[in-house]
């Protein structure tokens, strides 16, 4: 039986790193489940930190791990490159544990497609209303511009909800860990 493969997407803002931050800060959790670190080319964010939110690397490191073949997957979103490693599916496989990848719609229907071992179950995370995203990206205090590329973004990837497995809505924070808990434990 190979190792189960979570895939969580939803646009930026949704909440899907802070879900998934509540549940591995939760006892037990990481002794079953493993979460991948993608590389990326977009800038860090203040808060941010090499290695643990992303490997932050220059496009024309990313490319040349691209060409290696280094990737589970990888894509551009907005104007920036995004990219799986493999090995976290084989140290989660040696680990015995399911893995949670937080990608982007585009890289979510790809592996689901394409990727022909273990289980994969896909999740979207979505934030309750246009105006509670607006005032979510608001709050990264990314420039006008990038808010504005973000919001398309997310119109488009609402579109892709209806092919996920499951939809969680992030009203409130406690409901939709408990909602993603529930889903992921089954
Ligand atoms: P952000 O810049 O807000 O951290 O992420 C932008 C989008 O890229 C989000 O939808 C996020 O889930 C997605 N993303 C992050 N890492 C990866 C990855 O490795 N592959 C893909 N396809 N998307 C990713």
């Amino acid at each position: 039986m190979g190792t189960t493969i979570f895939i969580l997407s939803g646009p930026g803002g949704s909440g899907k790193t802070t879900l998934l931050n509540t549940l591995f800060r939760k006892k037990d959790f990481a002794k079953h489940f493993m979460r991948t670190v993608s590389f990326t080319t977009r800038e860090k964010r203040p808060r941010e930190k090499e290695g643990k939110d992303y490997f932050f690397v220059s496009k024309k490191e990313f490319l040349a791990c691209k060409e290696k073949n280094f990737f589970l997957e990888s894509q551009k979103v907005v104007d920036d490159y995004y990219g799986t490693p493999k090995y976290f599916y084989a140290k989660a496989k040696d680990e015995h544990k399911s893995l949670i990848l937080c990608i982007d719609v585009k890289g979510g229907m790809y592996l689901k497609k394409h990727l022909k071992v273990g289980k994969i179950v896909t999740i979207f995370i979505s934030a309750p209303t246009r105006s509670e995203l607006y005032k979510r990206l608001t709050v990264r205090a990314e420039k006008k511009d990038v808010i504005r590329k973000r919001l398309a973004l997310a119109k488009q990837e609402l579109q892709f909800s209806r092919y996920y497995d499951y939809v969680v809505i992030n009203k409130d924070i406690k409901t939709a860990v408990h909602d993603l808990e529930k889903i992921l434990r089954t």
